[in-house]
């Protein structure tokens, strides 16, 4: 007969480890696993991996949805809307000057940003157990 050591429960056992959110979305706006750091969260332009290459985090349990593109919106605007408003004001150049480079400023800004932005989203979902993220994986 083998005697097994029998595992005690403590209250420490129900709290699960706490996760840094900085450093999840730190990871997640460079296109890491939040957990590893490591591995790629990206299998394409905004197609988020299964799972992490290096430490097998499961990421089918985010649900960034529309938020990194409602954040982008905000970023963009807050940067583009008051240089606006201020060459109008002090300089109202021709209105097909400012078009020809508001738009593909608009454009650039918001393709470079939806992806750090989407790893940043995903990143505050692992931190926070959000959605899945919290049960039955380990850290
Ligand atoms: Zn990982």
């Amino acid at each position: 007969m083998t005697v097994t050591e029998a595992k005690v429960w403590t209250p420490a056992d129900a709290v699960p480890e706490k996760r840094n959110v900085w450093t999840a979305m730190k990871r997640g706006l460079r296109g890491r696993c939040p957990n590893c750091g490591e591995g790629k969260l990206f299998r394409a332009f905004l197609k988020v991996d299964d799972h992490c290459s290096k430490c097998g985090q499961d990421f089918t349990h985010h649900r960034a949805d529309d938020l990194p593109a409602y954040l982008v919106i905000v970023i963009v605007g807050h940067i583009l809307v008051p240089i606006i408003l201020w060459i109008e004001t002090d300089y109202a150049p021709a209105v097909w000057l400012q078009l020809s480079i508001y738009l593909p400023f608009t454009l650039i800004a918001s393709l470079l940003l939806l992806q750090p932005v989407k790893g940043a989203v995903v990143g505050l979902q692992w931190a926070f157990r959000m959605h899945g993220f919290g049960e039955g994986n380990t850290d």
